[in-house]
């Protein structure tokens, strides 16, 4: 590192190394004083009612540039400012002495409230809402829009977290590159980021000092942000990241090791849409097909039928390959209101996953049904297996269930440490496992997975996790059955042959992901992996796993 060089560091998603000029984006206005207008209320009702006016246009004209889902979530923020009960409320509290500025806070915060109450889907559009007064505010006061900034040169966006409504609309030949100073590794911001393929860092404070114009190096696998990079550092990282580009466009086929091991590189889906994109990418099957995504606005159980058409969409893209399929996981951050218990004050422990099934066997039973039905109807060779499994009981409850319904391969997700520790067990009864390294993270660490405040500790790369994996692979190994990770870790290229050197058989991750992936499992044999398996499993937190791992990787 050169004298004027500073490294900043978050969690890294994707692998990509970015050079760019630093533009940040506006933080969210201070909440408006509750002081007596000095204008009047006609004054302060023109102010307000042109300033909802002028966003909902804005909106509308954002939205018909992007097209797509972009349209249709922009047409229903516009929607919004444009609601006459608000604007009776904004001018009910400016009758009352309030100024623009402070009515329009005070109803779109009181909507937001009955929003919150409603719960599930309602409650996610409260945050939609306070993006909205955020931006009528802005205009009232004639200050930049909280948003992305416009510019027609590429730059990276810097911001404290990205809003669905600037998410929608980001134009990724413009920003090349995210850093966000809050939010975590499964994120809305990452989730995007890592769908697109755009580097991205989340979760990294210390990147509160950069400023527009600020010239940094995003370094993704490294999860650093290098301020004012020398000239020598910036050379070798566009020859680093021209050759991972060349690696990746020649790695083709299965997921083969440089010794011909082959680990099997499958795409995690969610709906037949996203099951075209994995066949785009060359994904060898599907490693996590999450059936509750299809059904999380439905306020009843679905029918066997309409499962079984979903679940036929998606299978019949896959004829002769495995896709397997997990049953509704719902609760804690997926709610199905026909499935998960209201007012449970801590979901995440609470019955959610295989838990709220096991509760409601009739619809389990059903999704079996329609699950075995779809998979006679196509030639795809279906695995089903249960989430949130925490003892050897459910699994043996999960599997019989199974196998009276008729489904051949039946096994069981861990996601809970006590599963992992059991694993040798489970494997007793179940045909195969498959890892969600997403949730045995923030079971490990007690660390919410959706909480910004303790994003730091949500890092699978933590050599507790890896000491867990590791039981799990060698249970597979003992009883020669796959051992699956269908989890957000699997789609880091670095820590993917780390997984296969734990005794990991096959890695699902976004299809975006799976090119990377493959480039990188191609560069090692399966002992180099173990050896670089073994380096972090003796680290003694994730950071030093990582760079024990990938000093090894980069050698
Ligand atoms: C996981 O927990 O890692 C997983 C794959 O399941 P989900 O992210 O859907 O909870
Ligand atoms: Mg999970």
């Amino acid at each position: 590192m050169t004298s004027t060089e500073r490294v900043l560091t978050g969690i890294g998603v994707g692998r990509g190394l970015v050079v760019g000029d630093v533009r940040r984006m506006p933080d969210p206005l201070p909440e408006p004083p509750q002081t007596n207008s000095t204008l009047g209320p006609d004054a302060e009702l023109a102010r307000a009612s042109s300033a909802l006016s002028e966003t909902a246009t804005d909106l509308r004209e954002r939205g018909a540039r992007a097209g797509g889902l972009a349209k249709e979530v922009l047409d229903a923020l516009a929607l919004m400012a444009d609601d006459q009960m608000l604007l009776a409320d904004v001018k009910n509290r400016i009758d009352r002495g309030a100024t623009a500025e402070r009515a329009v806070f005070d109803a779109f915060a009181g909507f937001a409230s009955i929003l919150e109450m409603a719960g599930g889907y309602m409650a996610e559009r409260a945050g939609d809402l306070g993006d909205v007064a955020n931006r009528v505010i802005a205009r009232i006061l004639g200050v930049p829009a909280p948003g992305v900034p416009q510019s027609t040169t590429p730059f990276v966006l810097v911001a404290r977290d990205l809003a669905p409504a600037d998410t929608a609309l980001l134009n990724f030949d413009i920003v090349r590159a995210l850093v966000t100073t809050d939010g975590g590794p499964t994120s809305h911001t990452a989730i995007l980021a890592r769908e697109k393929g755009l580097p991205a860092i989340v979760g990294a404070k210390s990147a509160e000092v950069l400023v527009d114009g600020d010239v940094v190096l995003v370094d993704a696998g490294q999860g650093e942000i290098i301020l004012h990079p020398s000239a020598v550092r910036i050379e070798d990282a566009l020859a680093e990241a021209e050759s991972r580009r060349v690696a990746r466009e020649s790695a083709t086929g299965p997921g083969r090791m440089a010794d011909g091991h082959e680990v099997a590189l499958l795409a995690n889906v969610g709906s037949s849409k996203s099951a075209t994109a994995a066949v785009e990418a060359h994904a060898e099957g599907v490693g996590l097909f999450r059936t509750e995504f299809l059904f999380l606005d439905s306020d009843s159980a679905p029918t066997v039928e309409t499962q079984t058409a979903e679940y036929q969409a998606v299978f019949e893209q896959f004829p002769g390959q495995k896709v397997v399929v997990r049953v509704l996981d719902a609760g804690a951050d997926k709610p199905l209101s026909f499935l998960t218990d209201d007012g449970e004050e801590n979901p995440a422990l609470g019955r959610r996953g295989i838990r709220a099934l096991f509760a409601h066997s009739d619809i389990l039973r059903d999704q079996l049904t329609a699950i075995a039905n779809a998979a006679k109807a196509t030639r795809a060779d279906v695995w089903v297996m249960a989430p949130m499994i925490a003892s050897v009981e459910e699994t043996e409850e999960f599997v019989a269930l199974c196998r009276e319904l008729g489904i051949e391969k039946a096994g069981v997700m861990i996601e809970v440490p006590s599963s992992a520790l059991l694993a040798q067990h489970i494997l007793e009864f179940a045909d195969f496992v498959s890892i969600g390294t997403n949730d045995l993270t923030q079971y490990t660490v007690a660390a919410d997975r959706l909480l910004g405040t303790v994003a730091h500790l949500q890092d699978p790369w933590n050599p507790a996790v890896l000491r867990l994996i590791r039981e799990v692979g060698k249970a597979g190994d003992a009883t020669g059955k796959s051992v699956g990770v269908c989890g957000e870790a699997a789609a880091d290229p670095s820590l993917a042959v780390v997984l296969i050197g734990l005794g990991v058989t096959s890695l699902s991750m976004s299809p975006i992901a799976l090119a990377d992936v493959r480039a990188e499992i191609s560069r090692f044999t399966l002992a180099e992996a173990r050896e670089l398996a073994e380096r972090a499993l003796s680290a003694r937190n994730a950071t030093d796993a990582k760079r024990a791992a990938s000093v090894a990787l980069s050698q």
